[in-house]
């Protein structure tokens, strides 16, 4: 498990991508972290180029739609793996977006996936 501060580097940015559920946590000393939604732990995911700031690397994240929607992650905004369980257990899930009331393997109206599908997804992606 990565750390989110060490003792020379400090959390930059949390963000997240709606379309994915992927979240990533930016720190100073320009690696970038992700978050496993099966194990909640943050993850060493990415070191920044050489000649890219922190800043551009977040500020182009941002700006880069082409590859899902990325937001600023709220605390509260991912949901814990009991709480993705459940929604599959019971088949009523919530989006990403927070759309609730949808089919666990399914998407709600602004296409963002349920978030036992995003699970899914980073089982198999590893
Ligand atoms: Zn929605």
């Amino acid at each position: 498990m990565a750390k989110c501060h060490t003792q020379s580097a400090s959390e930059v940015a949390r963000i997240f991508n709606m379309k994915t559920g992927t979240a990533l946590l930016i720190r100073s000393d320009r690696k970038v972290l992700r978050r496993n939604i099966v194990s909640g732990k943050w993850q060493e995911y990415r070191k920044i180029k050489e000649g890219v700031s922190v800043e551009a690397y977040i500020a182009h994240r941002m700006n880069d739609h082409s590859g899902g929607y990325w937001v600023t992650l709220k605390r509260g905004m991912i949901p814990c793996f009991d709480v993705i369980s459940a929604m599959e257990r019971n088949g009523v899930a919530e989006a990403t977006d927070g759309c609730e009331n949808i089919e666990p393997d399914g998407k709600c109206l602004h296409g963002y996936p349920a978030w036992p599908l995003v699970a899914i997804h980073h089982c198999l992606a590893g």
